[in-house]
């Protein structure tokens, strides 16, 4: 189907372009042919000369006198003469020093012919060679290539030193490390696996959002299986040349045959694996080529050799169907977003690497992080160990860890920022809005936090909720409740100031987001019951959801929605509206204090069941409202 392109073709017109620019120039710039003219004179002319003073230097040999006039260029070259020595004339030397002629060197010298043909033909040769295969390395590592092997591909090769990555390496995720352990084993013995008449899976598909640690989980793969490991990233497949990509494929998979048993990892598939449409003119023939082409190899290899084939991707989605039927990617690994148990272990994994006072609690920083995938956590753990250097400490502390949580989430505090009295009143009621509303409903989860120091996010304040545990399913009257407390912010600024303001655009967004999955997904509305409504794409990525009915009923999800938040809008200003002295007071207390924690702020509106410690208030606030569970920690 494709024709193997000749990788030394594009050299040899190369070569031929440059002797043609070589010879062009030696005939432009060194006329070989007569450089200068030769002229015999007889003696006596020599003599007139001489007497005329027309003679400028003079080079005196046994048999011969070479001599250059006064004019020495004519017609654009230059001009000696020579002539024959008369011996018997010894008086010449003194007339020719009497003249004032000079003597040297008049006869211009030979070079030898090897050496001008090495200046003139293979000094220029050399250059362009060297000039060109510079320029082709430069190109070509532009594309990821190599110069010498135009068109093959060049994926490293891991080993097992190089990734230094094992599956100690990665945290939680024990699903997916127990299918690739599977994998590893195979390619140790696998011959184990023959004799029973077992079959391996060709390859297998990591699929889950971004960051969390699929590429991770092939290096530790790399790093466990002491085979060779060939990585290469699906964008590395689109070439700048048509037909290139499929080129790469099929280099890859015969350099992987020759080095079976080994590992071919292929990271961010979906760059060449995207579903091919027949639909429209024309469309991306170079990436369906490429496709076509990894289809074919899949196919060809014999699973028993020993090659096998990872894959990951944040998109299964719209990969093509061919390439997730059996005998290809039949094998997908989950890797999910992780749990509690799984982000306390990742932020174990990574706090290894950097210097923490000794009673860090993890459990705690893993129960306000949910939500947030294994990069997340790592970079928390480096944003505190970044704070406890700019305070000149030693170690990281618990609090660098909070307030890390808080800058990766929320973005940097902005200290400087000027936020007029004015607006610094609105936020602390806005805010006081959300926590005293969540506090007062049964399913919201407690309150960890309120602040209205400003972030580089561009949020003047936020409410911090965390739940005690975590809770994978909610229920109706949980998002409910979570919609209320997303109300209690501009509640309490019409309640109080009469007048509302912009800063309640990311709630009204955020509750008017669940309203609508509680109707079209989440079988949650009267009208409609159980009745998907929309159908989401991208599950990992943005979540972006595709209305699946008629207008009329899109109108009618409309009207429900608005209904939905009314109602919750209602409630919140209900509880705002009889707990007003409260609301003042608090709302007195964070304008103050700027930054209040939940234990503050509970002690303030439950003065009578304020508890002896601070531990046993967590605890106690969970066991009076049943946490409120799911998603990040609601930042509002
Ligand atoms: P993905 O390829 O899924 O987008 P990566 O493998 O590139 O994510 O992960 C990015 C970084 O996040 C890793 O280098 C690692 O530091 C951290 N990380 C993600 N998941 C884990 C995990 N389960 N255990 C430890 N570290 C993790
Ligand atoms: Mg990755
Ligand atoms: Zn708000």
């Amino acid at each position: 189907m494709h024709e193997k392109k000749n990788p030394n073709k594009p050299l040899i017109v190369y070569y031929i372009i440059a002797l043609v620019v070589v010879m062009l120039l030696n005939a432009l710039l060194f006329p070989q042919i007569e450089r200068y003219s030769v002229k015999q004179v007889e003696y006596s002319e020599f003599l007139t000369m001489l007497d005329e003073g027309q003679i400028k230097a003079v080079q005196i040999e046994d048999t011969q006198i070479a001599f250059t006039p006064v004019e020495q260029i004519k017609d654009g070259k230059a001009t000696y003469y020579t002539t024959n020595r008369v011996t018997a004339d010894d008086k010449i030397v003194e007339r020719l020093l009497d003249a004032g002629v000079q003597f040297g060197q008049v006869v211009p010298e030979e070079m030898s012919p090897i050496i001008e043909f090495l200046l003139t033909w293979v000094l220029p040769l050399v250059i362009f060679y060297a000039l060109g295969s510079f320029m082709f390395r430069k190109m070509s590592q532009r594309v990821g290539g190599n110069s010498m092997s135009f068109g093959k591909s060049n994926a490293k090769v891991y080993v097992e030193a190089q990734t230094g990555k094992t599956f100690d390496d990665v945290a939680g995720e024990d699903e997916a490390k127990d299918a690739l352990k599977e994998i590893v084993d195979f390619l140790h013995d696998p011959q184990k696996y023959r004799d029973i008449g077992a079959r391996l899976p060709k390859g297998a598909l990591l699929v889950g959002p971004p960051g969390t640690g699929k590429t991770l989980l092939a290096k530790a793969v790399a790093g466990e299986a002491k085979v060779p490991f060939f990585s290469i990233s699906g964008s590395e497949f689109v070439e700048m040349f048509v037909g290139m990509g499929a080129a790469r494929v099929r280099d890859l998979f015969k350099q992987a045959g020759e080095k079976a048993p080994c590992i071919v990892f292929i990271d961010e598939i979906d760059a060449i694996g995207k579903r091919r449409d027949n639909g429209g003119m024309g469309g991306n023939d170079e990436r369906e080529q490429t496709l076509n082409q990894l289809l074919t190899e899949m196919d060809g290899f014999d699973a028993g050799k020993g090659v096998v084939i990872l894959a990951a991707t944040n998109r299964p989605e719209i990969l093509d169907k061919a390439l997730l039927r059996p005998g290809r990617f039949d094998r997908r690994i989950p890797v999910e977003l992780p749990d509690l148990a799984g982000r306390e272990a990742i932020l174990r994994v990574h706090s290894r690497e950097v210097k923490t006072e000794e009673n860090i609690d993890y459990k705690q920083i893993a129960r306000a992080t949910s939500g947030c995938s294994g990069a997340e956590l790592a970079n928390i753990i480096n944003e505190a160990a970044i704070a406890a250097v700019k305070d000149n400490r030693k170690a990281v502390t618990q609090r660098d860890l909070e307030e890390a949580i808080e800058t990766v989430i929320a973005g940097y505090q902005r200290k400087n920022a000027v936020v007029s009295p004015r607006d610094k009143l609105t936020v602390s009621y806005h805010e006081i809005g959300h926590a005293l509303v969540a506090a007062k409903l049964k399913n919201a989860a407690p309150v960890q936090k309120i602040t209205i120091i400003p972030r580089t996010s561009g949020a003047l304040g936020y409410t911090m909720q965390v739940d005690e545990e975590e809770r994978l399913l909610m229920t109706r009257e949980q998002i409910l409740d979570k919609i209320t407390t997303f109300c209690g912010g501009r509640a309490a600024e019409a309640l109080i100031f009469g007048r509302i303001t912009s800063g309640a655009s990311n709630d009204i967004e955020q509750a008017t987001k669940l309203a609508r999955a509680m109707i079209t997904r989440l079988g949650m509305s009267d009208t409609f019951g159980m009745m998907a409504l929309e159908t989401q794409s991208g599950q990992y990525l943005s979540g972006d959801a595709n209305l699946v009915c008629s207008d009329q009923t899109a109108a009618r999800i409309d009207v429900e929605v608005k209904q939905i938040i009314a109602e919750c809008y209602d409630r919140a200003a209900q509880i705002l509206a009889d707990n007003k002295e409260k609301l003042h007071e608090l709302a007195k207390v964070l304008l103050e204090k700027e930054t209040i924690t939940g234990i503050e702020f509970m002690a303030i509106l439950a003065p009578n069941q304020l508890p002896s410690s601070t531990e046993e208030s967590a605890e106690m606030s969970n066991t009076e409202k049943p946490a409120d569970d799911h998603g990040v920690p609601a930042v509002q």
